[in-house]
């Protein structure tokens, strides 16, 4: 399997095989720096998949280390979560997990290291007041009053927001760069701020906190990265993270490389937009089966190996653009298609009547049917079969054209894996609803032809005396339009009707005792996958993974 996955040819991989030809390295080391202020999504599933992959194919070594420099929106939810979303998708970081908090002192010391350096100083100014002395792209930007205060003061006012003198937004401390640079990140970008948070892991220790530029190129260094590689908004801030490291004393320079992150069509891949979905309540937690977040997509039946091959398919490069959906479909599809026993499902159910069963040669009461079509290794099983069964409501029209390959009134169908049946007359409520078909089946007809018997095509069923009712659960894109992330608000994007709930599915009898974990296809439905939240033993609840193919819908 790993020969299959290694990650193909890119411009990192082309950098690290240069790196290690001329001896600027003799090895490779990675690292994967989540912000735990929310759960993992495909985005991120791309950097795991390339940062851990490359550790992997050069047998280096990748560190998870956990951006937690904002405790106001980090919490120890998330750091669980994205453990076991890193480990799910199946890898291993190496040795022990990583914070940024774990080197807060270090970091703390490198600030009075610039201080004395005459390169940082503590502005007093509000942080409007810093935003607008910070200039536009267009405009460069003004001193700050307080930016030439003597090295002796700054230690001071430094010592004093450490110890809480100053109230949140009353004091920060600035590296000392440039304020007419081109590049606005190096206009005396803030370095520490005061926060008064308690810290999922240091708690009330501190009450100041390094900015993410000050903290990230520091924290590469303590911890030898040969590559760290970060998204493409980034690009202008490797500026500031070779000036914070040529400016203080550390023996280690790690290099930054920046990709094009992964836009996913009807898809969010922003923690601050999922954030709002799982709070206002317009999806049922981050691993609502329609997010594709790491443990939406669990949920919903995607396997680690698919996310795996669609993040080995998008490639990596430094190109903007946005993956069409179904690229990610297609990937599952075909992991299920090779590798989910087959089972019989009928989701809106009809009952089917055969008036002459009992007959001779029409007195079957269970078929044995293969679990794979292809693969003889996954077993057979029994399905059971009686006089009444379920098909599908969709399977029957009273009337049809040629075009209709079901059954209708006078035509015949196969039922898959037995009989061929003739539709001889039905029964309808009040409302002229179909309620039963009568059939007559034609006998000794099970798995061959018979002359003069020619089916329109083959339909599923189940048993009606012997079935399991389960609810099924059927899913559409959670947004109405391919890129909610654009929208003026994305909020207004949701599709409320993207859950159908099928509360009453007659299914195979053997499906009651499915677990989760366990996929299906539902022949002629699609894909599905037991529930994790709704499942209990002997009752799961099936979740629609994906359709059998693209549909017209699918693809709008
Ligand atoms: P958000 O802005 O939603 O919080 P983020 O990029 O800040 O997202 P982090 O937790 O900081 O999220 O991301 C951890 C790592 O994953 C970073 O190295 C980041 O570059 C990478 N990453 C995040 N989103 C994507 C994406 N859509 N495509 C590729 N890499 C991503
Ligand atoms: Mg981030």
């Amino acid at each position: 399997m790993d020969s299959v996955e290694k990650i193909p040819r890119n411009f990192i991989t082309d950098i690290i095989d240069d790196d290690l030809k001329a001896g600027r390295h003799d090895h490779v080391a990675t690292r994967f720096p989540p912000e735990p202020n929310g759960y993992l999504h495909i985005g991120h599933a791309k950097s795991i998949c390339l940062n851990f992959g490359l550790a992997r194919d050069y047998h280096g070594t990748c560190n998870l280390r956990f951006d937690d420099t904002n405790p106001v929106k980090e919490d120890m939810e998330y750091i669980n979560s994205i453990k076991r979303d890193v480990q799910w998708l199946g890898f291993q970081w190496s040795g022990e997990v990583r914070h940024s908090s774990d080197y807060f002192d270090q970091l703390y010391q490198f600030a009075l290291e610039l201080i004395d350096k005459g390169l940082a100083y503590v502005d007093e100014l509000t942080p409007e007041a810093i935003r607008e002395y910070r200039g536009t792209l267009k405009e460069p930007g003004k001193n700050s009053p307080y930016r030439d205060r003597s090295i002796k003061e700054n230690r001071a006012l430094f010592e004093k927001m450490k110890n809480g003198g100053f109230e949140e937004g009353k004091a920060c401390l600035r590296a000392k760069i440039d304020m007419a640079s081109p590049f606005i990140c190096m206009r005396d970008p803030v370095i520490y701020r005061v926060r008064y948070a308690t810290h999922a892991l240091t708690g009330d220790k501190w009450c100041i906190y390094p900015m993410y530029d000050f903290t990230h190129c520091i924290s590469d260094a303590i911890e030898h990265i040969t590559h760290s590689i970060c998204t493409l908004e980034f690009q202008d801030n490797r500026r500031l993270y070779d000036w914070v490291l040529e400016h203080i004393s550390i023996d280690c320079h790690p290099h930054q490389y920046e990709m094009s992150r992964l836009n996913l069509e009807y898809s969010i891949t922003s923690k601050r937009k999922l954030n709002l979905l799982v709070n206002e309540g317009y999806v049922d937690g981050w691993d609502d089966p329609r997010l594709t977040t790491i443990s939406g997509l669990r949920r919903r039946g995607y396997t680690p190996a698919s996310i795996r091959e669609f993040c080995r398919r998008i490639g990596v490069t430094k190109q903007e653009n946005t993956v069409e959906m179904t690229a990610l479909e297609s990937c599952i599809r075909e992991d299920l298609n090779a590798n989910a026993p087959r089972a019989m499902a009928v989701l809106h159910p009809l009952k089917l009547v055969i008036d002459n069963y009992g007959a001779a040669g029409v007195t079957a009461t269970s078929f044995t049917v293969p679990n794979h079509p292809d693969k003889p290794e996954l077993g057979t099983r029994e399905i059971s079969f009686s006089k009444e069964l379920f098909i599908d409501e969709a399977d029957f029209r009273e009337e049809a054209n040629k075009q209709y390959k079901r059954l209708k009134l006078g035509g015949l169908v196969r039922l898959r894996h037995g009989y061929i049946v003739k539709a001889t007359s039905c029964e309808k409520d009040e409302n002229g609803k179909v309620t039963c078909v009568h059939v007559e089946a034609i006998p000794n007809s099970i798995g061959c032809d018979v002359e003069g018997c020619k089916p329109k095509g083959v339909i599923h069923f189940v048993d009606a005396n012997h079935y399991f009712d389960g609810k099924v659960m059927l899913y559409q894109r959670l947004f109405t339009v391919p890129n909610p992330g654009a929208a003026e608000d994305f909020l207004a994007c949701v599709d409320k009707n993207s859950v159908e709930v099928i509360e009453h599915a007659a299914l195979e009898a053997s499906l009651a005792q499915a677990k989760v974990g366990d996929s299906f296809q539902f022949e002629r439905e699609g894909y599905f996958c037991v529930d994790s939240k709704y499942s209990t033993e002997g009752h799961p609840v099936f979740n629609l993974t994906v359709a059998l193919r693209e549909t017209k819908k699918a693809q709008a």
